[in-house]
Parts: C-alpha cells; sequence; structure tokens
C-alpha cells in the first residue's frame, strides 16, 4: 500500500482530513490555510515557511491510512453513533453566554457505560476533554476548545432517573447528574418536600450545582446533598463520595479539585406543606426575574463574591453600569451580570471583566475572581 502523510486541519466549518502521498509538495496545502495538526502536533504556517520538507517530515508519521484524530472520530462514533459524537460544534448553542468558540468534539453519552467507553478512547488518543452540564457557567474562547467537550445533559441516566424513597419526615432522592435543578425541585414541590425552593431557579443541572456549590437566598446544594456516585478517571472506577468528604465552601468543592465525572446525587429533604413549598418556589421565581436580567444571555454573576463585600454592589458602586465593550455590557438591572446584548464575542466579556476587575481594584481595592470556568483558546 502507498504510504500516506495525514495532515488535520481544524477549522471553522469541518475537520478536514488530507491524505497526501508521500513526498507531495506540502507547500501546495499549507498555501490554504493557517493551521494543520500533523500527527496531534499543532503547526503554524509559518513553521512550515523555512524548511517544510523537514518539518513534514521530521514531524510526520508515515502511516498506511487514516490518522489519530480521524481513528478518534471513527471510535466516537461507534460508541455514540454519529448524532451524538459530532464535530466541530459550536459551543454557543450549548452555553448560556451564547458566545465563544466551537469544539472539535460535541459528545452525549446518554449512560455511564458509553461515558466510560468515551473517556477511555479519548485517553487513548491523548485528547484533552471537559465535561459539560446545562453550560451555565462555562464560558469559551473565541478559538474554540481543542479536544472534546462531553455532554452531561438530561438525556444521561447516571445510574439512576429520579427516585424517591423514605418515609415520615424524610425523603431521599437520587437524581442523576444531568437533571436540571428545576426539574428535580418541581417533582420535589409538588411531592410535598422541602430543601431546593430556593435554589429552583438556577438554571444547571445537578453535576454543575454540585461542581460549582450552586447557592442562592442563603441556601446551598451542600446543605442538602447526602452522597454523590463519581466515576474516577484516573482509576478507572465508580465510587462514593459522602458528604463530609465534599469539602464545601462558597462556590467551591471537592469536585474542582479532581479528575471525577459526577454521575448521580443523593438529597435529603423534609417533608413540608405543598402549597407553601409551590407557592415560595414561585416566590423565588418571582424575586429572580425581577432583580436579573434574564431576557439577555449571560453566565450569571460574573463575578464570586469577595470576602466581605458583594460584587455586584462594588460594580454599582464604581459607576460601571451599562459599560459596554462590543455586544458584551455590565447589566443594567444588576451590575454583578455581564449579559450579551447581542453578538458579543468572549474576547468582548472577557475585555469588558477585565476592565470592571481594573476599576474595582483601583477604587476599592478588591480583587475580583470570575465565576465562570473559562476554557478554550483565544
Ligand atoms: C441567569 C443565571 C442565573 C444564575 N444564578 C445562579 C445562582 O443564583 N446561584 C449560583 O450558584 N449560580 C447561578 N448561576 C450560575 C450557574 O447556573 C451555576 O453555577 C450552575 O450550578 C452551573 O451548572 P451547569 O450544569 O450549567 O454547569 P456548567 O456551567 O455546564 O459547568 C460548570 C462547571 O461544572 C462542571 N460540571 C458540570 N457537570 C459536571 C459533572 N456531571 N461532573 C463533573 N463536573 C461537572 C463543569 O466541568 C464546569 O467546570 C446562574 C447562571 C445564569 C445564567
Amino acid at each position: 500500500m502507498t504510504p500516506y502523510i495525514d495532515v488535520f486541519k481544524i477549522g471553522p466549518a469541518a475537520l478536514w482530513i488530507y491524505q497526501l502521498p508521500a513526498g507531495t509538495d506540502i507547500q501546495l496545502v499549507i498555501d490554504k490555510g493557517e493551521r494543520y495538526f500533523v500527527d496531534n502536533e499543532t503547526l503554524n504556517k509559518d513553521d512550515f515557511a523555512f524548511a517544510p520538507h523537514f518539518m513534514i517530515y521530521s514531524k510526520t508519521k508515515i502511516s498506511s491510512g487514516e490518522g489519530v484524530m480521524e481513528r478518534l472520530r471513527i471510535r466516537l462514533n461507534e460508541i455514540l453513533g454519529e448524532n451524538r459524537a459530532r464535530i466541530d460544534e459550536d459551543m454557543r448553542e450549548h452555553t448560556s453566554f451564547k458566545a465563544g468558540g466551537r469544539a472539535d468534539f460535541y459528545l452525549t453519552p446518554q449512560n455511564i457505560e458509553e461515558l466510560i467507553s468515551v473517556i477511555r478512547a479519548l485517553n487513548a488518543a491523548g485528547t484533552a476533554f471537559f465535561i459539560l452540564g446545562n453550560g451555565t457557567n462555562v464560558l469559551v474562547r473565541d478559538g474554540g476548545y481543542r479536544g472534546a467537550v462531553i455532554r452531561i445533559g438530561p438525556d444521561f441516566d447516571g445510574g439512576a432517573a429520579l427516585q424517591m424513597t423514605g418515609a415520615g419526615g424524610t425523603r431521599i432522592i437520587t437524581a442523576s447528574a444531568g437533571m436540571s435543578l428545576a426539574a428535580v425541585a418541581k417533582k420535589v414541590a409538588e411531592s410535598g418536600f422541602s430543601g431546593l425552593e430556593a435554589l429552583s431557579g438556577i438554571p444547571g443541572n445537578v453535576g454543575g450545582a454540585l461542581y460549582m456549590n450552586a447557592g442562592a437566598y442563603g441556601v446551598e446544594i451542600a446543605d442538602i446533598v447526602e452522597k454523590v456516585a463519581i466515576y474516577d478517571i484516573n482509576n478507572d472506577n465508580i465510587v462514593t463520595v459522602n458528604s463530609s468528604d465534599m469539602e464545601f465552601a462558597y462556590r467551591e468543592s471537592v469536585f474542582k479539585r479532581n479528575p471525577w465525572v459526577i454521575l448521580s446525587a443523593v438529597l435529603r429533604l423534609r417533608k413540608g406543606d405543598r402549597t407553601a413549598i409551590l407557592r415560595a418556589t414561585e416566590e423565588y421565581a418571582r424575586e429572580r426575574n425581577r432583580k436579573q436580567p434574564m431576557e439577555f444571555p449571560s453566565a450569571g454573576s460574573f463575578f464570586k463574591r469577595p470576602a466581605g463585600a458583594y460584587a455586584g454592589k462594588l460594580i454599582e458602586d464604581a459607576g460601571l453600569k451599562g459599560l459596554t465593550v462590543g455586544g458584551a455590557r455590565v447589566s443594567e438591572k444588576h451590575a454583578g451580570f455581564i449579559v450579551n446584548i447581542g453578538g458579543a464575542t468572549a474576547a468582548d466579556i472577557l475585555a469588558l471583566a477585565g476592565e470592571v476587575k481594573r476599576r474595582v481594584s483601583e477604587r476599592d481595592g478588591f480583587d475580583l475572581e470570575p465565576e465562570p470556568r473559562i476554557i478554550g483558546e483565544n
């Protein structure tokens, strides 16, 4: 068989694969674009300028066909099917900011077996990956994410659809990580159990809420979680973590510090008056709509609360409401929110956040830290 050199170009529209017979004048291909993956090594157009033949022949494995990325794509298709193993996915579709770049792969496993097979395949190919919940606290930089985004969403069973057990005054609920907090809260409230009312308006999933230790109106998910099932990527096994080991603090948890995928959670709730619980849930939702700019895409409060102050108040006091960079603006309604008023890029959002941070630091000496996870390349 004729040996081939595999050259991969990750472009904005698709993953193209060039299979070139050895000896092809590589300059012809280089002229078509700026960046290429050559057997997993990223080379820039400029890299080739000096000695194109040397670069290609020294960095490229001469193989008899498909290269690393193509083999990975085929393997992921085998595990998930083409529809759930997508390439070159626009992450604006999957993040609440509606801004940012594309991911090389976007994968939606539906059960633990698929999740584990996908992670093993990515590890074998040396490809980075990121676990996404509902994308309400993630910003992907405009250059996109080089690797795979694995979505743990409502279709993921996590080994547990919503189950309720127990009798008397308490109920134990097992919910899979991909369920939305809102859906769990609704079900629980309708059954007359209390504990999730204040958290019901947080637009994330159970997994994302645990990772971030999400909270609102004085309640955090930490207050009601008993145990969590995780897949430990390094040890390739499923383990249960007890609440006493979750190291919860303000927007902090043990899940942030370990290579784990949250699969499901056991929550503890108390019996209450169904009507009062439903009324409280509605009241929290009204309060949110009244105070927060729900009409624009955002990731919620952009900055964490610094010790001894409120980020929103510091930003408002610095006169920064309405400050705008491109399509990104400090909300007029709630200064803690950076909103996408239309067509914001991740660069707009980050430039605005940088300016806010600088001005608040100059004025009040507080060092504001972003709350969302920021991933990908510029
Ligand atoms: C309008 C609006 C209002 C908001 N209000 C609040 C609020 O009141 N309180 C609050 O705390 N937050 C709030 N947020 C922020 C956000 O909703 C929370 O942080 C939420 O918990 C994120 O959940 P998610 O599923 O969207 O996670 P994502 O944004 O998808 O991910 C967040 C992090 O969790 C990790 N992660 C997600 N799922 C898993 C999993 N299964 N296993 C391992 N890691 C995982 C991701 O890798 C990422 O690092 C708000 C956001 C918006 C847009």
